[in-house]
């Protein structure tokens, strides 16, 4: 008989975005006659099509798959030259920041690496997180066994939560109790909070890294959203970060991905971690064995695609287009705070991170969103239980959307 994996069996069943949709379902069937407009700012994709630079380097990457001369199948499953190339000149060197092609591990989503990174690291680690948190990074340690069962909040036995709030700016500090982790996420410009890391936050934790031989796991999935030239944009800006941090990132939000799929990973050549036998051993060969046995490469046409957001086009067009979230994310926030809320994010970051009304719990705003301003939002506890009393309303949207949001918020009597 096969054995399942019972990790499995304690993950939170998928609760906060089937419920959402349940309570959506459910508004809709109410109003059979289609009256109300319902706006969507609850999950994070993205909303405006491709650059043009993109798609077009995307049909010329067909055409050569039509040619046998051109043709190309099995790639390098670290990524094609040619785009990490790219990626370690534009994203790191032309920006001061020690990173090398070979270490750029190019990969079909930052969902995926940020889940299996876990296959080069050991069982017994201390994990560290946010709360409130991207539900991935605990989920993933769930499934592989890194824990417990979840409490009655949804926390689960094993792992770290590092409260974020507005005293610490929703930035998690290095804890200072004598706590050790073995690896800690962190993720900035941050989903869902929209609050990013200053040079002196991530300094500490690169700071207590190396004093606990801590492993950064920093997702920078967001990077392209910081305006702030004071914010780092990777985690290897900071000095000793190469010996303690991996870094993802993603195109899916910088360029429209989410549906094309592309992203990389950087692992250090310098990074190190401890083996059973007490020895260090390097993990950047850890993973590219991990990335040649498990996984193909990312295809030839998309990795052409991502090569062409860092041409001159694809750079100008990447910027408008980011420029247009961030507009949306100004309006948002205004909205809301003209509203009389209080407002977090949406400054370096395409979410806008709302504390609800006095009274109302994340679940009882995002019903009345739902039911008096046709609007959906993401209740904040569905991230942890320190979201709890918030909830993230997201800047991927039409222009025309999030303007219709901001004024159907200040409609709102609460
Ligand atoms: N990391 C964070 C913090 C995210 O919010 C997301 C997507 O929403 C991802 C990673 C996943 O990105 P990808 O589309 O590359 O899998």
């Amino acid at each position: 008989m096969a054995h399942l994996n019972d990790n499995f069996l304690k993950l939170k069943a998928g609760y906060l975005f089937p419920e959402i949709a349940r309570r959506v379902n459910a508004f809709c069937e109410a109003d059979a006659a289609g009256k109300a407009r319902l706006i969507r700012c609850g999950i994070g994709d993205v909303t405006e099509a491709l650059p043009k630079s993109i798609t077009a380097a995307l049909h010329k990457a067909v055409d050569e798959m039509a040619e046998r001369g051109s043709f190309r199948g099995y790639g390098p499953e670290q990524g094609y030259a040619f785009l990490r190339d790219a990626i370690a000149k534009n994203d790191f060197t032309d920006r001061g920041v020690e990173v090398y092609a070979d270490e750029i591990f190019v990969s079909d989503g930052s969902k995926c690496d940020c889940g299996n990174i876990l296959d080069i690291l050991g069982h017994d680690n201390r994990i560290g997180v946010s709360d409130p948190v991207y539900p991935v990074y605990v989920d993933t340690n769930v499934m592989a066994g890194h824990t417990g069962d979840a409490d009655s909040n949804g926390a689960y036995a094993g792992i770290t939560y590092l409260v974020c709030n507005e005293a610490n700016g929703f930035t998690p500090s290095p804890p200072t109790d004598g706590t050790k982790l073995d690896v800690v996420y962190l993720c900035s410009p941050n989903n869902p909070t929209g609050a990013v890391a200053t040079r002196a936050q991530l300094t500490a934790w690169v700071e207590y890294a190396q004093k606990n031989d801590t492993l950064i796991l920093f997702d920078a999935a967001y990077e392209a959203f910081i305006a702030d030239p004071a914010i780092p944009r990777s985690i290897f800006e900071i000095p000793g970060a190469r010996k303690c941090a991996i870094e993802f990132r993603s195109f899916s939000k910088s360029a429209g991905f989410t549906g094309v799929r592309c992203a990389f990973t950087v692992v250090p050549k310098e990074l190190t971690a401890k083996a059973k036998d007490g020895s260090r051993q390097p993990l950047h060969p850890l993973w590219n064995r991990r990335m040649c046995t498990k996984f193909n490469g990312v295809s030839y046409i998309v990795q052409r695609a991502a090569e062409a957001v860092y041409s001159p086009e694809g750079k100008a067009e990447c910027k408008t287009l980011i420029e247009h979230y961030m507009g949306n994310a100004k309006i948002l926030r205004e909205g809301a705070a003209k509203a009389g809320l209080k407002v977090f994010g949406g400054v370096n970051a395409p979410y806008v991170w709302v504390k609800a009304p006095a009274g109302y719990t994340s679940w009882q705003i995002f019903d009345k969103f739902l039911n008096e301003a046709n609007v959906v939002i993401t209740p904040g506890s569905g991230f942890g239980s320190a979201g709890e009393g918030y909830f993230r309303v997201s800047a991927f949207n039409s222009r025309a959307n999030a303007e219709e949001v901001a004024r159907r918020i200040q409609a709102l009597k609460f």
